[in-house]
Formats: C-alpha cells, structure tokens, sequence
C-alpha cells in the first residue's frame, strides 16, 4: 500500500489563476520524498491537502488508508492530530513551557490523544537522540536556531505519525547545521518505518531523497 496516493487530484484556491494538476502521485511507505519547484508553484498547497487542510476540487486523497476527500473536517482533523508530524522552518515554540513540554504539546492539543508515562518517555528519548536532554527543564527561549528546530522534531515525532510533513526544515540554517537536521530526521523517520514529504529549496538536500516531485508553474 502507497502512504499517499492522489489520483486525479485537482485543486485551486476560489476564482485566483493558481491551480495544482495532479493527475497520479503516489508515496511509498517508509520513503523520503522531496517535494521541489520555485515559489508559488503549489508545494504548500499540495502538504495541505496530505495534511487535510485542504481537500481537492477533484479527484481523490489517500494518506496511510485515509479517504480524506470523503472525511468530514472534524474527521480529518482527528486524524490529522494522530498521523501527521509537521516540522516547519520556523515552528513556534511556547517559550513558557520547558522544552519537555513543548515536545509534549500535540498531547495538550488533542484531548484523545494519552498523555501517558509511555508518551512521557518517549519525549525523553527523542530529545536524548537530539542532543537536547540536558535543555529538558529549560525554557526554549534561549535556544538557537538549529535547537528550536530539533526541538520541533522531537515535537513532530512524539505521537509517532505514520507520515511527516516538513515544510523547508533546513532553509535558513548553515551548510553544517542543516545536514546536521537532515540526517536526524532522515534517521529517526528510518528508524520508525515513518514516511516522510519534504518541500524544499534546498538543492543541497536533492541526494537525501527516494523520489522527488518537481511541481512547476503554469504558463
Ligand atoms: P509554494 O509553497 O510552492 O510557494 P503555495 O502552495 O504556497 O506555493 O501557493 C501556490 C499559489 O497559491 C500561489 O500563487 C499563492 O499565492 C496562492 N495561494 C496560496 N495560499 C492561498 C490562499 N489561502 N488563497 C489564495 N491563494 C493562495
């Protein structure tokens, strides 16, 4: 089974000129795919609609066995909250919260979700693997770029979503620091059989991925 598959997929914001074409585009589980094109060409609008943000004017969305564009919006943010980790490039952190419980966040999010010892431990073990433990009790307001950014990793993975959708993770952040956040996120996705969608300016990041989707613009 793909971990996401659009078929037919057809989706433009009201009235404007921009419309996303997707006549087959499919994920498979446990890949790294990135998702390439200048600005404006849909890379956004495209994680949306994985994401359920957005639904399609046309065709059909299936993320990890989900029939998106036959759920309600309340369904979908349901399953949102359970499948889906989001890292972005600036993902805001609760600087009076610690950085424990800035990982622990979808669990105040989503009251289904069990913010259990089990949960607990694994936010300890994620910001362990990303060099963060001893930051644990801190506010995160001190931290650096590149640490707010591991942070926001720790975040996306600790419900354990079947797929991740980081949206320019690495934009903004050093040669160094920005394959330092690559591979950790390569490694802990390969590690947890999680499939992961990438958009990306990032031409230094192309090697990284199974597949890439290069969306253009329309003439
Ligand atoms: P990218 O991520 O590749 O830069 P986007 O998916 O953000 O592109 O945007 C694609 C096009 O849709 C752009 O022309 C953008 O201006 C337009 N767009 C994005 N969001 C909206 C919105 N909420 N309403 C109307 N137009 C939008």
């Amino acid at each position: 089974m793909s971990a996401v598959a659009l078929r037919g997929v057809r989706f433009a914001y009201g009235e404007g000129a921009f419309a996303l074409d997707l006549p087959e585009w499919t994920v498979a589980v446990g890949s790294r795919v990135g998702v390439v094109g200048p600005s404006g060409c849909g890379k956004s609008t495209l994680l949306g609609l994985i994401s359920g943000t957005l639904t399609p004017d046309a065709g059909t969305v299936q993320v990890g066995g989900a029939a998106l564009h036959d759920m309600s919006e309340r369904a979908r943010r349901a399953w949102r909250l359970r499948h889906v980790g989001f890292v972005f490039q600036d993902f805001p952190l609760v600087d009076y919260l610690d950085v424990l419980d800035n990982v622990l966040l979808p669990f105040r999010l989503d009251a289904t979700l069990a913010l259990d010892d089990a949960a607990r431990a694994r936010g300890v073990a994620l910001l362990d693997e990303l060099g963060l433990g001893a930051y644990r009790s801190r506010s995160p307001f001190h931290l650096s770029q590149g640490e707010r950014q591991r942070v926001a990793i720790a975040r996306a993975l600790v419900t354990q979503p079947s797929i991740v959708l980081a949206d320019e993770p690495t934009t903004g952040l050093d040669a160094a620091r920005a394959d330092d956040v690559m591979a950790l996120l390569d490694a802990l996705v390969r590690d947890r059989g999680t499939t992961l969608v990438m958009v990306t300016h990032d031409l230094r990041m192309q090697d990284r991925f199974d597949a890439v989707l290069t969306l253009g613009v329309r003439p």
